[in-house]
């Protein structure tokens, strides 16, 4: 089933159609608090195509909360109104896995949506090598020896692994609203995480650096 978030009666009547003459199951939400409810219930959906501009609040919220929740591989086609690069790069960081920019050709949506349901079925859950027990982690069996601040990155990175997260995000997921830490600060205790696991598993380096948008965790 694909739930298409869409407040544009016009637009959301054509991608379903679309996608229906496809053979794809669509559930049609108007509503940001409509759509949390639903996927809430199960079964969950295979897909979620999100407009950004909706009645009730921003699109890329839902993204988000998806990306730190159970659906965090859940894929994700963004809709926007504007085509403007910001959008984009915002919408990709926030955990979109696609984005196409209004007006579309509800052919170009399809071919998009076989694309991404492709690659989601063909990848594994990805093998990290983590195991979490509590407070204590280990890679590949060995014990990671990890300060709080270390612990709380990993654990948020390992709560959306492929995911991009900004040096904010995990400012605000680790060391909350503090004045004194800055996006260094990130990098400092990230540096410092490398290394430990690199100890543990040289041939692993499984924190990915973005440049400009921040860090991912990668099989
Ligand atoms: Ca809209």
């Amino acid at each position: 089933m694909i739930l298409l978030l869409e407040d544009d009666p016009a637009i959301a009547d054509t991608v379903a159609f679309a996608l229906r003459r496809e053979g794809f199951v669509v559930e049609h939400c108007a509503w940001l608090a409509e759509a949390r409810e639903r996927l809430r219930a199960a079964p969950a959906p295979e897909l979620l195509i999100l407009d950004i501009g909706l009645p009730d609040g921003h699109g890329l919220d839902l993204c988000r909360e998806l990306r730190n929740g159970p659906l965090s591989r859940l894929p994700v086609i963004v809709l926007s109104a504007r085509s403007e690069e910001m959008d984009r790069v915002l919408g990709l960081e926030l955990g979109a896995d696609d984005y196409l920019a209004k007006p579309f050709s509800p052919r170009e949506l399809v071919a998009r949506v076989r694309a991404l349901l492709r690659r989601a079925q063909a990848a594994p859950a990805p093998t990290l090598g983590f195991t979490v027990d509590g407070t204590r982690v280990s890679l590949d069996g060995v014990p990671l020896n990890l300060t709080k601040l270390e612990l709380g990155l990993l654990t948020h990175l390992l709560r959306a692994p492929q995911r991009i997260h900004s040096r904010d995000a995990l400012l605000d997921a680790v060391w909350g609203s503090s004045a004194e830490s800055t996006d260094r600060t990130v990098d400092t205790h990230i540096k410092t995480l490398r290394a430990k696991l690199r100890e543990a598993a040289p041939a692993r380096d499984p924190i990915k650096t973005h440049r400009g948008l921040g860090y991912s965790l990668e099989p």
